[in-house]
């Protein structure tokens, strides 16, 4: 029965820190018994440290793992003398038109083995390169959507997979430039696309089948900058028509332009604009959402939706701050992403939105609550919570019917050895100092990192390697 059951001194429940808990998981990866104060089931594996939740990753362009740390120097700008985003974007470009099925593939299998061993189970595809570097569709339109499947399935990765509906280049219908040749659909082929994907995702995730997680499929409306009022409005309708209770993801008020972009086409900020003109629900991830006045985070919180918070790419492309406390006041749900990956590690992730939140405050523990005191637990459940929402599937933590997606923290670690549960999370999120002290990794009931090291770190780094060097060698 290895493999099945878990013994844990110490494990992080939904509820908070819980003492001697004993995990049972079914056939196919789902929680069976959940219990704290038990004895441990024979043959149950003892878990070396404490028990955490796996973090569900709710943001990813995998390719733009192959860019990161790449543009961190003054380029050319396009607003005024500043380097932005927007500078950001026009590498980003370049990069992606040179890029073809197998190397999507490489670098996304790499990626997705760093996710793991660094704490995310599962990760939100928001997948927008769909056609060949001509910008022609390839012969089976799903090819690259079908690279990204094939590197979840083979790192071991849950998947919720997005495909980006991007039709303009900017608000009011501006038509798509040439950097944007790739990533342009109609809202009808958008729709075939998912006819298609369907029940490829059902099968990679059908119970039953061998070490796969389950696979989603959502939607992802690039933006309002990229898609005009009735391609949301078709795109939403189809999506309807194929699964009513899809995700639906979308960047929202990334970027003071986008807002201002906004204002001067419809009189309206996104936020704004989008809540009053799309069934905005518990369904939908409004990515970063930085950029709301007060009235839109107390709507935006109140719809049910996400708040996707990608806090290092947000810090990386200056962005701006995103007011938690507003929104946590709201009570809204909020999850994290690595998003441009230039950073992959969940415990970063919460370490940098908690920081930017205490720079911007001028207080500490700004995300610790009078429930959950401690910050670093406080943080984690929050995340796992709302990102398992945006991932539309069960992966909502350590409960009976969730998937068992969960993280064994190295209690040997100089950073933890000795402290109590809580103390240990909190020392691995705010100074283990870029070390990791993750000890296993576990999806869907099966060990995917022991001894923080995925069993195909080696060849995914090499493959990795190889496709990068390929994309910057391309003329
Ligand atoms: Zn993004």
């Amino acid at each position: 029965m290895r493999g099945q059951r878990c013994f844990a001194a110490d494990a992080l429940l939904p509820t908070g820190w819980a003492k001697n808990v004993s995990l049972q998981w079914d056939v196919d990866g789902r929680l069976a018994v959940v219990e704290a104060d038990a004895a441990p089931l024979p043959g149950a594996e003892l878990a070396c440290g404490p028990l955490i939740p796996g973090m569900p990753n709710l943001h990813s362009h995998a390719f733009q793992r192959a860019i990161a740390g790449l543009t961190e120097y003054r380029g050319q700008s396009v607003d005024g003398g500043q380097d932005s985003f927007w500078s950001w974007r026009t590498l980003m470009y370049r990069f992606a038109s040179r890029l073809g099925p197998e190397q999507l593939e490489a670098i996304a299998l790499h990626l997705y083995v760093e996710m793991i061993e660094a704490g995310y189970t599962s990760v939100c595809e928001f997948h927008y390169v769909h056609h060949d570097s001509d910008g022609r569709p390839y012969a089976d339109d799903a090819t690259l959507a079908l690279a990204l499947m094939r590197a979840a399935q083979r790192a071991g990765i849950g998947l919720t997979l997005l495909p980006v509906l991007y039709q303009t280049s900017g608000f009011g219908g501006l038509p798509p430039n040439d950097g944007q040749r790739r990533f342009i659909r109609s809202t009808d082929s958008m729709l075939r696309l998912l006819e298609r994907l369907k029940p490829l995702c059902e099968a990679q995730g059908a119970p039953g089948v061998e070490g796969a997680p389950s696979v989603r499929l959502g939607l992802a409306p690039h933006s309002l900058r990229a898609v005009p009022p009735d391609g949301l409005r078709e795109a939403l309708a189809g999506l309807h028509a194929i699964d009513a209770t899809a995700p639906v993801h979308i960047h929202i008020a990334e970027q003071t332009k986008e807002v201002d972009d906004c204002l001067a086409w419809s009189g309206q900020r996104p936020a704004a604009w989008l809540l009053d003109h799309a069934p905005v629900d518990a369904r939908w991830c409004l990515v970063h959402a930085t950029h709301m006045d007060a009235d839109e985070y107390r709507r935006a919180a109140a719809s049910g939706a996400v708040a996707g918070l990608c806090p290092t790419t947000e810090a990386n492309l200056g962005d701006g701050i995103f007011d938690l406390p507003a929104w946590r006041a709201a009570k809204g749900a909020w999850g994290i992403g690595s998003d441009s990956h230039i950073c992959v590690n969940a415990a970063e992730e919460l370490l940098m939105l908690e920081y930017s939140q205490r720079l911007g405050t001028r207080q500490r523990n700004v995300a610790a609550a009078a429930a959950q005191p401690q910050v670093a637990t406080a943080m984690t459940l929050a995340a796992v919570q709302g990102g398992a929402q945006a991932a539309g599937r069960a992966i909502g933590g350590l409960a009976v019917g969730q998937q068992a997606d969960f993280v064994v923290l190295d209690a040997a670690h100089t950073a933890l050895a000795g402290l109590p549960a809580a103390d240990m999370l909190s020392s691995h999120v705010f100074a283990s100092h870029r070390t990791s002290a993750i000890d296993s990794v576990w999806i869907a009931g099966r060990p995917r990192a022991q001894a923080a090291r995925h069993d195909l770190h080696d060849s995914a780094a090499a493959g990795f390697i190889a496709a990068r060097r390929q994309l910057l060698d391309a003329p």
